[in-house]
């Protein structure tokens, strides 16, 4: 059976060579409107994102030949996944291929904010030599609070470990099997892992549980001086609140790769942006050649997959 897959988002060109070379039709269809994708999607047996496109209920729902949405890369918030399911679409990603990835930009987001690397840069860039105005900290002996200790957090916690950091985490999974054989701590609860971190960085998926997980209270039970570093989704962290944090002195600072709004649109997101204890990037954690050729290509074989099953199905 040749089945049609329509591509919305960019992806590395050895997915289109792939799923062409099994036969299947592919267009790629970049920069849709809403209204464009609703009549697109009709067509199509597939469909295959990253993080931009929004496959919002009505679209799913409008889609009337659509079997598989692949998601290319980690994070399924851009797909109602409801609908779907009431739909019997089955949802696919590649998850694993940017692990290793969003850990390396973590560490690289910690040692810049503990030892000013962006503000050194620029400083010197404008012509003047500090050497005392960029005296940091050292990560040897600090305690990293990894909040969510699923496939990013552990590979977070095997590089800060590295680093002779103090590892502690919290997870709603039982996770204290696989932290013990690393040397990583689990604590009970959330409220403990930000009394006792040094550096907190976050790690879970966004859901209905992890919406605004760290907000006011949560800052106000933190050490005075603490870092935040935030590679997961920007909505996990209620940005008002954590303003408002490092405005006051709160947070000694904070490393941001996501937003609330992705571009950031409010007030409170430039505000926060501009602040020079703030390292914000354009959602790049994972966006390394060997993440993006993996995701990729492990999106390609699953849809392939996917779509297999729905024929074997069919006959
Ligand atoms: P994962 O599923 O392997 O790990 C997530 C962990 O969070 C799991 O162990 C889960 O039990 C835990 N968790 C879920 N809800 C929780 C809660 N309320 N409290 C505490 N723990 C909770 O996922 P992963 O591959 O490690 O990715 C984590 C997240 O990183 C993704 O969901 C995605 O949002 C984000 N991400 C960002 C980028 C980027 O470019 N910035 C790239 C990839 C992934």
């Amino acid at each position: 059976m040749t089945f049609k897959i329509l591509v919305t988002d960019e992806v590395h060109e050895s997915c289109v060579a792939f799923l062409k070379s099994k036969g299947y039709h592919v267009d790629v269809k970049l920069s849709l409107s809403r209204d464009e994708l609703i009549k697109a999607v009709k067509e199509y047996d597939a469909i295959i994102v990253r993080g931009r496109t929004k496959l919002t209920r009505d679209i799913i729902m409008e889609s009337q030949s659509l079997k598989v949405i692949g998601r290319a890369g980690v994070g399924l918030d851009n797909i109602d996944l409801k609908a779907a399911l009431e739909r019997n679409i089955k949802v696919v990603s590649s998850p694993q291929a940017s692990t290793v990835a969003v850990a390396e930009a973590t560490m690289a987001l910690i040692l810049s904010l503990a030892r000013m690397i962006p503000e050194a840069v620029t400083s010197l860039k404008g012509g003047s030599w500090l050497k005392s105005k960029f005296t940091g900290f050292e990560l040897r002996g600090k305690t990293l609070g990894i909040i969510g200790f699923g496939r990013i957090g552990k590979a977070v916690a095997k590089r800060a470990l590295a680093f002779e950091m103090k590892v502690i985490a919290y997870d709603i999974r039982d996770v204290r099997e696989e932290a013990r054989s690393m040397g990583v701590h689990v604590v009970p609860t959330l409220e403990e892992l930000l009394r006792e971190s040094d550096v907190v960085t976050l790690h879970v998926p966004l859901n209905e549980s992890t919406w605004h997980m760290i907000g006011e209270r949560e800052l106000s039970l933190m050490k005075k001086g603490t870092i935040i570093v935030n590679t997961s989704r920007g909505a996990i962290i209620d940005t008002k609140a954590l303003l408002k944090a490092l405005k006051e002195g709160k947070l000694a600072g904070a490393a941001l790769d996501v937003f609330e709004n992705e571009p950031p649109k409010t007030e409170e997101e430039w505000e926060l942006i501009r602040l020079p204890n703030v390292i914000a990037t354009p959602h790049i954690a994972s966006q390394t050649w060997e993440s993006q050729m993996a995701a990729s290509l492990m999106i390609a074989e699953e849809v392939y997959k996917a779509l297999r099953e729905v024929s074997s199905t069919v006959h």
